[in-house]
């Protein structure tokens, strides 16, 4: 007997998104379903990060055996669309998500996780753009290798900033625009209209997620960006030490004030530990044990993972020399996925 498309479909509505929580026909996630001597779908993700791409592909084949043939063959082709979480916003309209990265403090790694989240979803297929807000150190010109100024365009009554393109990602920082020999001290209110024009008058275009390495601490500053600026939620770093987890926990403090009330995406714990090259099965916790995870459920936040100490990364962003296929970000790309992960969530509630 022929088998028809609404068998199939009726067999794949059992299979759940088990974050999304709703079944894979009922999210409009099975397009361009063929039937002939096989059966051919495509199953499109809400991110290319999606951390459960094979589990998903697996149930859809386990399901179509079960329910309507043991013997056809399943071929299934996956994609992703992107949804936009900031509906109805008229800034930034071409981005679908914005993602700030914030510490409690300095120097634990903000700059590093921003740029390995970046990289890691462009290696996975996302557009991404990258936005170095941090006014007291920006380092996306020296981890992106790139000083070269952001060029201005006209785009009707406007004049438009054309972020920097690097490795298929587009990129301003506060560092392109002082990187001519000129100090310039930042003072708040200058932060705040650099911060306003790199947002509301850059040619960001078309994106599915736009990261922005906010300045560390939680003052004033901080606090302006983030209502600048329509943010699909912030995630935070920090490392294992308990001086560095007082300092997380004021940003999440922070964060989660009524007045302010930024969706918190979780937490990513940065130097975690250290493997020795000659000692791959090794894991030395330098800094303590288990701090991230611990903030992140004091919090009821998602934790998003630990990314080791590893001085080749260092010196590899230090210098400019990362790419996103650099085998250096593998541990990044499994936070990259959870970081998606969360946001696919948030927005499907
Ligand atoms: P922040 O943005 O929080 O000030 P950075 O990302 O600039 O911190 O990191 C501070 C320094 O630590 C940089 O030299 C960076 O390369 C290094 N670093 C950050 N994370 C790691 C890591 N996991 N392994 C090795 N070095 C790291």
């Amino acid at each position: 007997m022929a088998i028809s498309k609404e068998s199939v479909l009726a067999a794949l509505s059992h299979v759940d998104d088990p974050d999304l929580k709703k079944d894979l026909v009922t999210l409009n996630m099975i397009q361009d379903l063929e039937i002939g001597d096989s059966i051919a779908f495509t199953l499109v993700l809400t991110t290319p990060a999606c951390p459960m791409k094979d589990m998903l592909v697996n149930a859809c084949k386990t399901a179509i055996r079960v329910m309507v043939d043991p013997q056809i063959a399943v071929n299934i082709a996956v994609s992703s669309q992107v949804q936009r979480s900031l509906q109805g916003d008229q800034i930034l309209p071409g981005v679908k998500h914005v993602i700030a990265v914030a510490s409690g403090k300095g120097g634990v790694g903000k700059s590093t996780l921003s740029a390995g989240l970046a990289f890691s979803l462009a290696h996975l297929g996302a557009k991404v753009g990258y936005l170095d807000a941090d006014i007291y150190g920006p380092s996306a010109p020296t981890i992106f290798g790139t000083t070269e100024a952001p060029h201005m365009v006209q785009r009707g009554d406007k004049q438009i900033m054309v972020p920097v393109e690097v490795h298929g990602m587009k990129m301003l920082s506060i560092g392109l625009m002082t990187a001519r020999g000129q100090a310039v001290v930042w003072r708040g209110p200058m932060v705040a209209s650099a911060f306003k024009q790199f947002v509301q008058d850059a040619a960001w275009d078309d994106l599915d997620y736009l990261i922005i390495d906010l300045p560390p601490g939680t003052g004033d500053v901080q606090l302006s960006l983030v209502q600048t600026v329509p943010l699909t939620g912030v995630v935070l770093v920090t490392t294992p030490q308990e001086v560095a987890l007082s300092d997380a926990r004021r940003a999440l403090g922070m964060f989660s004030m009524e007045q302010i009330a930024k969706p918190l995406l979780g937490v990513v714990e940065n130097m975690s530990y250290f493997t020795p090259e000659d000692a791959p099965d090794k894991k030395y916790r330098l800094f303590g044990e288990g701090g991230g995870k611990q903030i992140s459920e004091e919090y009821g936040l998602p934790f998003l993972g630990e990314i080791p100490l590893n001085p080749l990364l260092m010196s590899a962003m230090d210098t400019g020399k990362i790419t996103p296929d650099s085998p250096l970000l593998v541990p990044f790309h499994s936070v990259a996925a959870a970081v998606a992960q969360q946001v696919s969530i948030l927005q499907s509630k």
